[in-house]
C-alpha cells in the first residue's frame, strides 16, 4: 500500500512552514557572549575548507551565502549537480588524498527529494538529512560507500524546504499512539543518517535549524549519533525535543578506527553537560567488532561509563547495540590508506556477504558469531552498566 507518509513531500504549504525556521538566537548570540568554537583555530585545523564546488543556486542562496562567507579564502568552483563533481565523484583513486580531501572541501547544493522513510529500530523515521559525508574518516564507515569514497561534507543549503516537509509529515502523522522503543511518547526523527549533525556545525547552522525546529513540535523528536563533541550545539536550547547519541567503543578500537573524531573519554564526559543543555543523551554501543580481547575491552569501558556518568545521565540514558557491517568495497579502499584497521574489520572466516539491493557486496558477522556477541554484550551491560537499558541490539 501506497503509504503517504514516505512519498516525496517537496510542495508547498505547509502546517509549520517556515516559521518553524524561526529560532531562536543564533547560536553566536546564545553562546553567553564567548567565541564560538567553530571560529576557533582547533576548528579550523580540522576544516581548513579550500575548495567548495556549489551548485549555482545554492551559492546564491542564503545559507550558501553564509558558508561562503565562513570560508572567504576558499576557491568556488561551479558545478552543475552535488553529485557529479568532476574528481570526487566515482574516483577511488583518491584514496592517497581521501583524508585531506575530507576536511578541504565542502560541497553546496539543494536536496532535490525529501521523503521521510520508515524506520522503527533507531528512530521512528529517517528524516531526509541537511547534509551528507563527513569530515571525519572513520574506517567502517558507510557514507562513503554511496558517494566514491572521497566524501566530504555535502551541504544542503534548501534547508527551509527540509524543514518544512519535516513539520507537514509530523503534522500527518497526529500524535504516537503507543510507546515502542524508539521513545515512549514522541515520534523519533532520525536527523543525521548519512554524516554527522555535529561537524555539519562547524559549517552552517543546519544543525542549529532542525534542532529549533523540532522544540516547536510536541509529537517529535530528533535523533543525531555523533562522534564529534561541538561545544556550540550546547548553546542551542533544544529544550528536550533532541536526542544525541554519543557513539563509543573501546578507546583502542576508537584509536584505531575512528579516524579524526573526538576522543571516546571526551564523548562521555560531555554527556551531563549536553543533558544540562537541554538534550536527551544517548550511547550508540556501536560498531561492535570482534577482535581478540573485544569483551573486555568492552567492558573496560562500560565500567568507565558507570564510574564517570552523573547519576542525572544515567536515569535517563539508553542505548543502542550495532554489530559491524562491512563491505568488500570498502575494504578494498581501505587496504590502500589504513590497512590495519582492516585487520580488524575483515575477519571472513567470521563474517557472511549479502548483496544489497544496490548491488554492493555488504558482509556481516555470521548469524551465530552475531547472536553470540549481542547476548555477550548484554551480559556485559547488565554487569556493568546495569542502568543502561539497551533499546535494540542487532
Ligand atoms: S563520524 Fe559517522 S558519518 Fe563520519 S566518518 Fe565516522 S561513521 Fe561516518
Amino acid at each position: 500500500m501506497h503509504d503517504p507518509s514516505t512519498a516525496p513531500d517537496d510542495g508547498p504549504g505547509t502546517l509549520f512552514g517556515l516559521d518553524a525556521l524561526t529560532p531562536g538566537p543564533p547560536a553566536a548570540a546564545a553562546a553567553a557572549g564567548g567565541p564560538l568554537f567553530r571560529d576557533s583555530s582547533t576548528a579550523r585545523r580540522l576544516l581548513p575548507v579550500r575548495e567548495i564546488h556549489a551548485e549555482p543556486a545554492a551559492a546564491a542562496s542564503p545559507r550558501g551565502r553564509q558558508i561562503l562567507a565562513r570560508f572567504p579564502d576558499a576557491r568556488v568552483v561551479e558545478v552543475d549537480s552535488h553529485w557529479r563533481v568532476p574528481g570526487l565523484h566515482g574516483n577511488e583513486g583518491n584514496v592517497e588524498r581521501w583524508v585531506r580531501i575530507k576536511g578541504e572541501t565542502l560541497v553546496l547544493g539543494e536536496r532535490k527529494t525529501l521523503t521521510t522513510r520508515p524506520n522503527g529500530r533507531s528512530a521512528d523515521w529517517i528524516a531526509p538529512g541537511a547534509s551528507n559525508g563527513c569530515a571525519m574518516a572513520c574506517a567502517y564507515c558507510y557514507v562513503p560507500r554511496r558517494k566514491g569514497y572521497a566524501n566530504p561534507v555535502t551541504v544542503f543549503t534548501n534547508i527551509d524546504r527540509i524543514i518544512a516537509h519535516l513539520g507537514r509529515h509530523i503534522a500527518r502523522q497526529g500524535p504516537k499512539p503507543e510507546p515502542n522503543q524508539c521513545d515512549p511518547e514522541a515520534w523519533v526523527y532520525d536527523v543525521g543518517e548519512n554524516g554527522d549533525c555535529s561537524v555539519d556545525a562547524l559549517i552552517c547552522d543546519n544543525t542549529a535549524d532542525l534542532v529549533h525546529a523540532f522544540r516547536q513540535w510536541p509529537t517529535a523528536k530528533a535523533s543525531f549519533a555523533t562522534k564529534f563533541v561541538n561545544p556550540d550545539l550546547l548553546a542551542l536550547d533544544p529544550r528536550g525535543r533532541t536526542r544525541i547519541r554519543f557513539s563509543v567503543m573501546p578507546p583502542d578500537d576508537s584509536r584505531l578506527l575512528d579516524v579524526r573524531t573526538s576522543p571516546v573519554a571526551e564523548r562521555i564526559a560531555a554527556a551531563g553537560d549536553f543533558l544540562d543543555a537541554g538534550y536527551e543523551v544517548h550511547f550508540n554501543l556501536s560498531p561492535v567488532v570482534v577482535r581478540p580481547g573485544w569483551e573486555e575491552a568492552w567492558a573496560g569501558l562500560l565500567r568507565h561509563l558507570d564510574d564517570v556518568l552523573p547519576d542525572r545521565v544515567k536515569r535517563q540514558a539508553a542505548a543502542e547495540v550495532i554489530t559491524l557491517t562491512h563491505n568488500r568495497e570498502l575494504h578494498e579502499v581501505n587496504l590502500g590508506w589504513h590497512p590495519r584497521a582492516e585487520e580488524v574489520l575483515w575477519r571472513p572466516e567470521l563474517q557472511q556477504a549479502k548483496r544489497s539491493e544496490n548491488g554492493a557486496l555488504n558482509v556481516r558477522y555470521r548469524n551465530s558469531v552475531k547472536a553470540g556477541a549481542v547476548e555477550r554484550l548484554r551480559a556485559l551491560v547488565a554487569a556493568h552498566a546495569p542502568w543502561l537499558r539497551v533499546r535494540y541490539a542487532f
